[in-house]
């Protein structure tokens, strides 16, 4: 089996291959059908994440080394189940979704279901090897979302893009109708999240984006006002549309950070979700008198994933773009998602060359 790996931090994935994996005890082995290229990718090639004024979260401080078979974001069907996975007949015509947000299992925030929070993670794709591959083991079947009926390559982007942005719009606490809700940054996951905001029956959504095609993108769905966060007047358009009672950052820049808190009522959340990096100084007086709350939001859980899907499922959430290229083209993906030549999501898909023939 092929899978592209990074051997050393900085440089190009390189191609290994393999016997087929083995299964043992309870593990899965997933044929994938498609694998999402995620900005995440990018640092983990990198090898570390900007914390703003210079300084670094180095991935080998937190014990992920090289090499690492990138892909989070993995879609497929069962190939071959160990001994003591616990798997119907019936399993094996399924096409799954792959829970990759995996932790210790017996810490506090694991016993609470919320993997993706463990002290010790242990996620697949980051720590663990992932779906750019032909084949990626799974420890247990638990960890797969049927998600037959989804086109895998759509299904994949769901494990990351789509949960991060489920998680985060679920940690919103506004009314539905009568607050304001405000999503910085449109993006493929702050696409995905205004998308989900809809489905979840918000109301008033007002959608900040530097860029004039992604606010135009917006406006072509129904009720959207959309603002330049750049424009010395946008605080005021939404101070009097009676104040942002929550506001989901998917960029995470000190800049978008500090427009969602200025934008706030009192009482307000502002919910970051965004990895782009930097940091914020925020005066501490009026953050208790407005009883403001800022905090993170990081991918999302087990739970949410199969809620997102259900949503999926009844036909609540449109299709967000993707584009598919060969498993090959790792490399290439890559590049130019660094490049931002992307409009939606790339997934690779295993079994297809360059040339996009069966192989
Ligand atoms: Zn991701
Ligand atoms: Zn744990």
């Amino acid at each position: 089996m092929r899978s592209y790996v990074v051997e050393n931090f900085t440089e190009r994935l390189v191609t290994r291959e393999q016997p087929p994996l083995e299964p043992t005890g309870t593990e899965v082995i997933v044929r994938v059908a498609g694998s999402g290229v995620c900005h995440t990718d990018l640092h983990l090639q990198d090898g570390f994440y900007d914390l703003g004024g210079g300084k670094r979260l180095r991935l080998a401080d937190r014990g992920i080394l090289p090499p690492l078979t990138l892909g989070h974001e993995i879609a497929g069907t069962l190939e071959r189940v160990g001994p003591d996975a616990p798997i119907a007949p019936s399993d094996w015509d399924k096409t799954y979704i792959v829970y990759p947000w995996l932790g210790c299992g017996t810490c506090a925030p694991c016993l609470d279901g919320d993997e993706q929070l463990c002290a010790t993670p242990n996620s697949i794709g980051v720590a663990r090897p992932g779906g750019y591959a032909d084949e990626c083991l799974v420890p247990h079947p638990r960890y797969l979302v049927d998600a037959t009926g989804i086109d895998p390559t759509l299904g994949a982007t769901y494990a990351c893009s789509g949960l991060t942005a489920y998680s985060a719009l679920r940690k919103v606490t506004a009314d539905r109708e009568r607050d304001v809700l405000l999503i910085i940054g449109l993006g493929g996951v702050g696409y995905s999240g205004l998308l989900i905001a809809r489905a979840l029956g918000y109301e008033r959504i007002v959608v900040a984006d530097i860029d004039p095609q992604k606010r135009t993108m917006a406006q072509e769905l129904d009720g959207i006002t959309a603002l330049d966060p750049g424009d010395p007047t946008a605080l005021t358009v939404l101070a009097e549309l009676g104040g942002v009672a929550s506001a989901v950052d998917f960029v995470g820049t000190t800049r978008t950070v500090e427009f969602g808190l200025a934008a706030l009522r009192k009482g307000g959340a502002c919910i970051v979700v965004g990895l782009f990096g930097g940091d914020v100084t925020i005066p501490l007086p009026p953050l208790v008198q407005r009883s403001t709350t800022l905090r993170g939001s990081y991918v999302g859980t087990l739970q949410e994933l199969v809620e997102l899907v259900e949503l999926v499922k009844r036909g609540d959430l449109p299709p967000l773009p993707v584009e598919a290229l060969p498993l090959d083209a790792a490399n290439d993906a890559l590049t130019r998602l660094r490049a931002g030549r992307v409009s939606g999501r790339l997934v690779l898909v295993a079994g297809r060359d360059t040339a996009g023939e069966a192989s």
